[in-house]
């Protein structure tokens, strides 16, 4: 059933909405307890290719050594099969920007597909590589995800379309988005009530590319420590500045966004609690892995 209000948190119904629209679906052993942290307000769909043709559902939600499962909600094998093998956040979309998407936090707000399939390549013609049943599944799991939100296909936007200026990302590759926007919207059909689009994020200009959070490592990291230990001694002054983002500096970025007006306290440093802190840029921002294992 659809609904008109935004739906926040993890998407706990994923199994039972893609069956109803006829998928073939494999549910992955702890799927349900699988997840980087909870989902924000959900606003859409992100397709993905793995990069291979041959990359497992078990690949999606464990991840691999440099990058820690799960890496998407879903994953498409070429013969059709749906597997859902998380329920929580996932790795999948990194650094980008979309109208509808604060910027670089997409994780927080996409339902991920990773479509086992090479992408065949960035000017393939509309589905080359791209066998029938694993094209109705995606189309299907689209449809069945934007209808429960009470979304349009619009929804339904490429990892290219997000992160292609930022990453040179071209996944899905041989998959025309408009194209296939047609198609799922013809499967929702005609929704009464949509989901109002959310309102753009407002630009901050020089942190925008900036999203660290719990996990993170590098010399943006140790720049953070540096501007809450000696900006902000009385909570944060205990800090050891050593560039990986663990439980003390998640706990001093909270208490930093708990005392500033109109920050989310979620202990994420993103563009808006960045632009708060005034955070010193370290040029050029390290790109965001993601679970795409082409090699662009
Ligand atoms: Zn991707």
């Amino acid at each position: 059933m659809a609904q008109t209000r935004p739906w926040t948190g993890d998407p706990v119904w994923l199994a039972d909405v893609l069956r109803a629209e006829g998928v073939r679906l494999v549910e992955f052993p702890g799927w349900r307890n699988r997840g980087h942290g909870d989902f924000k307000d959900i606003r859409g769909v992100m397709v993905h290719h793995t990069g291979s043709d041959n990359a497992s559902a078990a690949s999606i939600a464990e991840g691999r050594p440099d990058l820690a499962g799960p890496l998407s909600q879903l994953h498409i094998a070429r013969d059709g099969t749906v597997t859902v093998v998380a329920v929580g956040v996932a790795w999948h979309a990194g650094i980008g920007m979309y109208p509808w998407l604060p910027t670089n936090m997409a994780n927080w707000h996409m339902i991920g597909i990773e479509c086992a399939n090479s992408g065949t390549s960035p000017t393939a013609r509309h589905r080359r590589n791209w066998p029938a049943a694993q094209y109705d599944a995606l189309v299907r799991s689209c449809a069945a995800i934007n209808h429960r939100l009470a979304q349009n296909a619009s929804r339904t936007i490429g990892h290219k379309e997000y992160a292609g200026r930022a990453q040179g990302k071209w996944d899905p590759g041989a998959i025309d988005m408009d194209i296939l926007r047609i198609d799922i919207q013809a499967r929702i059909g005609v929704i009464a009530d949509p989901a109002p689009t959310p309102r753009p994020p407002v630009p901050v200009g020089q942190f925008a590319d900036v999203l660290l959070f719990h996990g993170s490592t590098g010399s943006q990291v140790a720049q953070l420590q540096r501007r809450l230990k000696y900006g902000y001694r009385p909570y944060a002054g205990d800090l050891v500045i050593d560039g990986i983002y663990g439980s003390q500096t998640e706990a001093a970025v909270r208490e930093f966004q708990r005392r500033s007006r109109g920050l989310k306290v979620d202990g994420i440093v993103g563009p808006a609690t960045a632009a708060a802190l005034n955070l010193a840029a370290v040029s050029p921002p390290e790109p965001l892995p993601t679970a795409d294992f082409d090699a662009d």
